[in-house]
């Protein structure tokens, strides 16, 4: 009598969800005994911490994604490109556009998204940086500005127009500002020449009392230096109420002038709907024991940023929502799948950080392992060395590596194919709504 084949679905073609098969497909690799299918709506793999070069011109947006269907490679697995709504826990079936699809086994790896906290008109007129649509909306905003300043009169109307600001002093923030000046001072000063590069404004706003809270206080310190040594206005202590389409208001009523801006201040867990309800945290993470198995759904898994572990006490464990962690969730999520289908003790998720790392432009880097900073040239070889070993694909690896080698001897690519409105206005259109 043959055996029922197990039907594993993972939901997200991300870090947790990639990686989640990628542990699978090792032990499955070649057996009839599993089918499986990665739901996402997008048909790539973005490794996102090198978004922000794709937003200043040093990376190609092709180079720094993966075809999932690639990924794939073989058997009875499949990519089904749609919009995840819900799943329907009762009846084990993922819940589709258009269809809904039965599962034995469930990985949840959906992610997060850009979290606005409710600020007045971000939403409207700032942009995240959580996609390769938003890396572009902003290289081809900065670059517009400075084409039209050249034909500009009058030093004000030029300065308010080349104000770029980023609102969030996390690592997302601070390598963005840093690369914004890189792309400012070198490929836009060859192109659009001194004067007008002497009028544009990089302005980086944090809410905290520190930049890079997360990281080592010394780091702290000198990133705090590296940047406003580059020109860039560090505003801390600040907190947004309102953007507006041409300036950033905040709590004490202050104002500054802003013609673009970039919200990298927080993430929201991407929310989808559950029949019946799940454990979710009051953020609404799900929150999973230490198998990383939903809360009462034993045959659900759930990593990467959507998550939240509970230790058997009902303490929630600190897990960073980052990359790193997403993989190792993803790997755990898989391995536990496993040992379900071949009737195996599970295994139990513990986090460990290999270290962090911080781009700051150029030849500048920070970073830390096992609590002890290190800083410079070193720092930004490493920074660069490891991101390239973290890519997936070969291909990937060699096009990341001769365009930062190409950037050494000529200016950043900074033509795009982004279509902007008549108007210009990256806000509301450009968003691409
Ligand atoms: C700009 C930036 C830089 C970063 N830099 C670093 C870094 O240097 N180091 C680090 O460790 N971490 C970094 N991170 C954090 C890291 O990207 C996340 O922690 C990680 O991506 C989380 O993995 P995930 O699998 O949970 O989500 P993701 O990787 O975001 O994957 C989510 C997947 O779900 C899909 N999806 C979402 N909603 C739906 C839906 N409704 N229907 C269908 N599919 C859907 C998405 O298309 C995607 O494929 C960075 C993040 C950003 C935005």
């Amino acid at each position: 009598m043959s055996k029922k084949k197990h039907t594993i679905v993972i939901l997200g073609g991300g870090f947790a969800g990639m990686y989640a098969y990628r542990r699978l497909y090792r032990y499955f690799h070649g057996s009839r005994e599993v089918s499986i299918t990665i739901v996402s709506k997008n048909n790539y793999f973005l490794f996102t911490p090198l978004l922000h070069e794709v937003a200043t011109g040093s990376l190609a947006e092709d180079h720094i994604i993966e075809s999932i269907f690639s990924a794939i490679e073989c058997c009875d697995n499949r990519l089904l490109v749609d919009n995840i709504l819900g799943v329907d826990l009762a009846r084990r079936e993922v819940i589709l556009e258009k269809n809904r699809l039965k599962y034995d086994f469930l990985v949840v790896a959906l992610g997060a998204k850009t979290n606005f906290f409710g600020v007045k008109g971000a939403e409207e007129y700032a942009i995240g940086l959580k996609d390769i649509s938003d890396a572009k909306k902003i290289k081809t905003f900065m670059t517009k500005s400075f084409s039209e300043a050249q034909m500009m009169k009058g030093k004000e109307a030029i300065r308010k127009k080349l104000t770029f600001t980023v609102v969030g002093g996390g690592p997302t923030g601070v390598e963005l500002v840093a690369e914004m000046q890189e792309l400012i001072n070198t490929t836009y000063r060859a192109y659009f020449g001194e004067k007008l590069v002497n009028e544009a404004q990089v302005t980086l706003i944090h809410r905290g009392k520190e930049l890079l809270e997360r990281f080592h206080p010394e780091i702290r310190k000198k990133a705090l230096q590296v940047l406003r040594k580059k020109g860039i206005k560090v505003n801390l202590q600040k907190e947004v109420v309102e953007v507006k389409a041409d300036e950033i208001v905040f709590t004490d009523k202050e104002s500054i002038p802003s013609a673009l801006t970039v919200w990298a201040a927080g993430v929201t867990p991407v929310s989808i709907a559950f029949s019946p309800e799940i454990k979710k945290e009051k953020d609404n993470r799900l929150i999973v024991r230490s198998t990383l198995a939903a809360w009462d759904y034993p045959e659900v898994f759930v990593a990467g940023d959507m998550m939240s572990m509970w230790d058997e006490r009902g303490t929630s464990q600190p897990i960073p929502q980052t990359a790193q962690a997403a993989v190792l969730e993803g790997e755990l999520a898989g391995e536990n799948v496993y040992r379900i289908i071949k009737g195996r003790e599970l295994q139990i998720f513990r986090y460990q950080s290999k270290g962090a790392l911080v781009s700051l432009g150029q030849w500048m880097a920070a970073g830390e392992i096992h609590s002890v900073p290190f800083f410079g040239h070193f720092a930004w070889w490493l920074w660069r060395t490891v991101y390239l070993t973290k890519i997936i694909s070969f291909k990937k690896k060699i096009l990341v590596a001769l365009d930062w080698t190409a950037n050494l001897f000529s200016p950043r690519d900074i033509s795009d194919i982004t279509t902007l409105n008549k108007r210009g206005s990256l806000k509301k259109k450009v968003r691409g709504k």
